[in-house]
């Protein structure tokens, strides 16, 4: 694997499942994962509250159970759930830690992928501070693949899939803006661990 040594960025340090260089902040929305929970998936997503409105608490508030549901109109459909997931990438490429990537997160719901359904049982969430449509921030990407490659360095991950592969029709995260190319080139895996759609580099008419 000389060519993925090549590419690999360099790798954080873990304590157990926290990464030492993410800013935790602990989310009471977890459980345990299944015993000999195989964690083998990466699923990425995108999310801004209210959404397309970068740089607020409101995703942090939202995942540990704190949002205020009047403070916006939007709010009031989504209020009540408890969801999290295991990292938020900020657009300045700052790194949350939710969840001990160890333990089961709430962040697929519903979803199938690599023959299994129930991703949050057996995956990994990344959140990206987005929106479905809009482009990232390199920041983000760089911090993306640290995040992998840190990933992969403790857990037997194969495959890297957006909410919108592993829950078809139902969610449509991070969307058409997320590069995908660039993430593969990013972390020189082989093409087996990325959804097959995800091959065509974006130009700027996309
Ligand atoms: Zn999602």
């Amino acid at each position: 694997m000389r060519a993925e040594a090549r590419h690999a960025p360099p790798r954080w340090h873990w304590r157990g499942g926290w990464l030492d260089a993410a800013r935790h902040c602990p989310s009471p929305n977890f459980g345990p994962r299944p015993h000999g929970a195989h964690i083998d998936l990466i699923v990425i997503h995108s999310i801004s509250l209210p959404p397309g409105v970068y740089g607020g608490p409101q995703v942090e508030q939202l995942f540990t159970n704190q949002l205020d549901w009047q403070a916006h109109p939007y709010f009031e459909q989504i209020r009540g759930m408890e969801v999290s997931s295991h990292f938020f990438i900020r657009r300045d490429g700052e790194l949350v830690q939710f969840v001990d990537a160890d333990a089961r997160a709430w962040h697929a719901g519903a979803s199938c992928w690599r023959g299994r359904d129930n991703c949050n049982d057996d995956s990994i969430g990344i959140e990206l501070e987005g929106l479905e449509g809009d482009s990232f921030e390199a920041s983000q990407y760089l911090t993306l693949t640290r995040l992998c490659a840190s990933l992969r360095a403790r857990y037997p991950v194969a495959y890297v899939a957006g909410h919108e592969h592993i829950a078809p029709g139902r969610k449509q995260d991070p969307g058409p803006g997320f590069d995908w190319a660039r993430l593969r080139q990013g972390l020189g895996w082989p093409p087996r661990c990325f959804p097959q759609d995800t091959d065509r580099v974006l130009t700027a008419n996309d």
